[in-house]
């Protein structure tokens, strides 16, 4: 789960009001120039003892606690939001990836089974998000969670959601019987072998193995099922596949838009990997990488797998690795290798959007499916191919 799916929680809101009273109060003109780290400590701790958190607590996690000093150059990083997406599916779909997890399938095979009966949920989804996370269990991080969302908070990184974040990761210390040493996870926080950030644990965390304790650090079967049952609980469903990649019919208009299987089917549109279509439900016609590049047909179990992670690389790179996972052939495209737009770019375009009256869900870049619709509806009023991709024509057009 990384950073792009985090969303502001009203929750938090009074919390950061506490937090800066607090600070007015110690005597500071300016909210965050004058709050020092231990000041910050100083209002979660008494946040957290209004929950239920006893100093016991607070003292293992905060002892000796200093900030992080490479968060600032962390936070600037943006992985694969800039980069042509073809290479990077390419790159996890397949070769070690997939050579990996072929391996582990044969350790997970009962969990994978007792995860289908017990979550309705596609195993092999599953197992490629714990590919795609921490390779499989391999890199689930070093760093000190209260280290990394204590400097978060403090920073006040996407505004107070870290400080919800270690108040949660506090309770977490407190109930789950583990020490704060071994409460590690990546520089943002996420944790264990399919990377929880500490609010999801609370929430998503089952203890499948039976021993007592939600441990997705050390238990396979932990991580694996709380996988699952995060995927089930936003919203999986059972029977469907997340898509399937698909080839159009010569001269198709590469339009958006939903449709039930079977209509599919009769339009000429195609399996391109060798499976065949499910008889019920629907699907949307996607084109990752705009109307040249290569078409899918995806169903609502591709935004479950976008609320673990909102890029659509990551979501296709899941999905196509947990086919290959399950035995179907390689999906072999030519992905186009212009370059996508950048988040500022994106960001531009849900702005000129709104002005424009379109019914845009988000303003923060992130091009989920109700943002496409929306390019969609913009592209179809100027007669441009209505592929619902963010583009620099797009831009251009939408900039005039
Ligand atoms: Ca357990």
């Amino acid at each position: 789960m990384i950073l792009t799916r985090y969303i502001r929680q009203p929750r938090y809101l009074y919390l950061a009001a506490i937090v800066a009273i607090a600070i007015i109060a110690g005597g500071a003109g300016s909210v965050a120039r004058a709050e020092t780290f231990a000041s910050f400590l100083k209002g979660v701790e008494r946040e957290a003892l209004t929950r239920g958190i006893t100093k016991a607590t607070l003292n293992q996690a905060f002892r000796g606690l200093t900030p992080d000093p490479n968060m600032d150059r962390l936070t600037k990083r943006q992985p694969e939001l800039v980069k042509p997406i073809g290479g990077y599916i390419e790159r996890r779909a397949n070769g070690g990836m997939l050579k990996t997890g072929r391996r582990k399938l044969k350790g997970v095979s009962r969990t994978m089974k007792a995860i289908e009966r017990t979550y309705g949920v596609d195993p092999y989804v599953v197992v490629a998000i714990w590919g795609m996370e921490t390779g499989y269990g391999g890199g689930i991080g070093t760093s000190d969670v209260f280290r990394s969302l204590a400097t978060l908070g403090w920073k006040r990184y996407r505004g107070d959601f870290f400080i919800g974040e270690l108040l949660d990761a506090l309770t977490i210390l407190q109930q789950e019987g583990i020490t704060r040493k071994q409460m590690v996870g990546s520089w943002a926080g996420a944790m264990g072998q399919t990377q929880f950030i500490p609010s999801s644990f609370l929430k998503y965390a089952v203890d499948f193995d039976k021993d007592g304790k939600r441990n997705l650090w050390k238990s396979r079967a932990d991580a694996l099922a709380s996988t699952a049952n995060y995927l089930s609980q936003k919203g999986w469903q059972a029977g469907q596949p997340w898509g399937v990649p698909v080839t159009l019919p010569t001269g198709y208009k590469r339009n958006v838009e939903t449709l039930g299987w079977k209509q599919w089917k009769v339009r000429g549109v195609k399996p391109a990997d060798g499976s065949r279509f499910p008889t019920k439900g629907t699907a949307t016609l996607f084109f990752p990488a705009g109307a040249e590049g290569p078409a899918f047909l995806i169903t609502p179990n591709y935004e479950v797998i976008r609320d673990y992670n909102s890029s659509d690389a990551y979501s296709l790179s899941a999905g196509l690795l947990a086919n290959r996972l399950r035995g179907r052939k390689r999906f072999v495209t030519k992905w186009p290798t212009d370059k996508t737009l950048n988040k500022a770019q994106r960001m531009k375009v849900q702005e000129l959007l709104v002005r424009r009256g379109h019914s845009v869900p988000n303003r923060t870049g992130r091009i989920l499916k109700g943002v496409r619709l929306a390019i969609r509806d913009f592209q179809h009023s100027k007669g441009l191919v209505a592929d619902g991709y963010p583009d620099r024509e797009l831009l251009r057009q939408l900039s005039r």
